[in-house]
């Protein structure tokens, strides 16, 4: 039985590592749980616990099936991402609902992730039929000078798990149809997901071992693949300290690398924004996903003349939000993904309060005992924060909302970048020169204005500045950069 049969036909899997095309225990034989956030003792599915072993196998599997692959047409390869999309498309209902029980997010948040999947993969599948080079005269008047594009061979993807679809098919999609072969690590709480979307590849006809999956530990699988001389190419999309470790065993062996991490995104209140646009811009941009998007509005900085108004608006409808189960339909946001995720959540509420900041909406106190059974955190309001506390600096990757006021715009935008990362930054005003002054003021690689800072179109350029990147961007045609080197060839008859 196909993981998707086994999946639609009960609640509890057993998943093995796909590596030279087939479905392969992990040679330990050991394996480690997929559970619910929701519901503590509900185990989605048996996931490997993979060593260096599995993945050595899985990198000679890329390395055997890279050259003929890299010699199809770029056609031939997208008609496969053609097909996988589609394949996904017709698996989104378990594929989202997969995604819901291992992290937490609602149903239909976790739907829309698997149409943005499937829409990535007829991007790049697109790709396949686009210019891949330049021709460049040449000071020679007999000769022909271009360039043209060569894989990088074998990619490592490591993945998070907070878009177990999105992210990963945002690497592999492209490391594909630019002709690299590709060993993909995802985070394993979200391993069922990660199987069933590398199910849709396998069944769309993609050669044996032209991407491969391995599960297991972080530090164990992840950390051994960027150590791994024959990876060419690693992409990366996590958390600050491991990107670090990443890039850093990486750049030790010469790999190409790519390193998309946290975030800490401020959102701007000016005092001539629409204040309920801003309003459900905030809570949508801080609060969708409970908090986890590495774009998550993190910050909220309001300029003083429309601080209170701002503020009760805000906790008018942020106390209003539906917490609960991802699958039922009258919930607007689940729980935190996971154990470790909520003690971190936990963690930060409690410094805090400690350092100062008033707690004004939410909190570790539930109202509804039947929450009890998941690892939920009320949708959480602080004031009175400054850009010197852990909760106004660190990434929370929670349902927590931090206010500062700002004496003035000129203020608001000196708080914006007063912090280490750059992902995404909103503004919101009605005012045209407000708003390019924060276009050139803000040091994030996305700026949005009269929109959340969470929102990422998969044909434009995606990535951040300062510390949230190696500097790399991905998605559109700025993943071309990554996934291939470029040839100068100069020919003279
Ligand atoms: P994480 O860093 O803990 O894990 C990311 C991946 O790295 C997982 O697959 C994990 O198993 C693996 N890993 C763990 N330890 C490793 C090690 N020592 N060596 C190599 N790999 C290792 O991050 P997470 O908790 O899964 O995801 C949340 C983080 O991801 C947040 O910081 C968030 O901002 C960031 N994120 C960034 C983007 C972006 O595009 N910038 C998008 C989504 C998430």
């Amino acid at each position: 039985m196909s993981i998707y049969e086994q999946v639609q036909a009960g609640d509890h899997v057993i998943i093995d590592n796909y590596i030279g095309g087939q479905w392969k225990a992990p040679q330990s034989g050991e394996r480690m749980a997929s559970l619910n956030p929701a519901r503590r003792g509900d185990t989605v599915g048996m996931a490997p616990a993979s060593d260096a072993k599995d993945l050595e196998e899985a990198v000679a599997a890329a390395e055997a099936a890279r050259r003929n692959w890299g010699r199809l047409t770029g056609a031939q390869r997208g008609a496969i991402l053609y097909k996988a999309a589609d394949l996904l498309e017709s698996r989104m209902e378990i594929v989202g609902r997969t995604m819901t029980r291992e992290m937490g997010k609602t149903l239909g948040e976790a739907k829309g992730e698997t149409a943005r999947g499937a829409a990535i993969l007829r991007y790049y599948a697109g790709e396949g039929m686009r210019p891949i080079g330049d021709v460049i005269p040449s000071t020679d008047a007999d000769a022909v000078m271009f360039t043209t594009r060569v894989p990088l061979g074998v990619v490592g993807v490591i993945s998070p798990w907070n878009f177990p679809v999105a992210i990963p098919i945002w690497k592999m999609a492209p490391a594909l149809i630019y002709g690299n072969a590709v060993v993909w690590k995802p985070a394993a709480e979200t391993s069922v997901t990660a199987a069933l979307v590398m199910e849709c590849l396998h069944d769309a006809g993609l050669p044996a071992g032209v991407a491969n999956m391995v599960i297991g530990d972080g530090a164990v699988i992840g950390q051994a693949i960027a150590a791994h001389p024959g990876i060419h190419g690693i992409t990366f999309t996590g958390s600050n300290a491991v990107g670090k470790q990443v890039g850093q065993a990486a750049l030790a062996r010469g790999a190409k690398y790519q390193l998309e991490m946290g975030g800490k995104n401020p959102v701007i209140i000016a005092a001539d924004a629409d204040l309920d646009l801003a309003v459900d811009g905030t809570i949508s941009g801080g609060l969708r996903s409970t908090g986890q998007k590495c774009t998550a509005t993190s910050r909220v900085i309001v300029v003083a003349e429309v601080y209170e108004a701002f503020k009760e608006k805000l906790l008018a409808k942020v106390n209003q939000l539906k917490l609960g189960d991802g699958l039922d339909a009258t919930t607007w946001l689940g729980p935190c993904a996971s154990e470790k995720q909520y003690n971190t959540v936990k963690r930060y509420i409690h410094a805090g309060v400690e350092e100062g900041a008033e707690l004004i909406a939410g909190g570790l106190e539930l109202e509804d005992a039947a929450l009890a059974d998941g690892y939920y955190v009320a949708p959480t309001v602080f004031e009175g924060v400054t850009t010197a506390m852990k909760i106004g600096r660190e990434e929370i990757f929670g349902p927590v909302l931090a206010l500062m006021e700002a004496a003035d715009l000129e203020e608001a935008f000196r708080l914006a970048n007063d912090t280490e990362f750059g992902l995404s930054a909103s503004l919101y005003t009605r005012d045209l020169s407000s708003a390019f002054a924060f276009i050139r003021e803000s040091e994030a690689g996305l700026v949005r204005i009269n929109a959340e800072t969470a929102g990422v179109e998969l044909q434009a350029p995606f990535g951040g500045m300062k510390q949230s990147s190696s500097h790399s961007r991905e998605q559109g045609q700025a993943a071309i950069e990554f996934y291939t080197s470029i040839k100068t060839v100069f020919v003279k008859p």
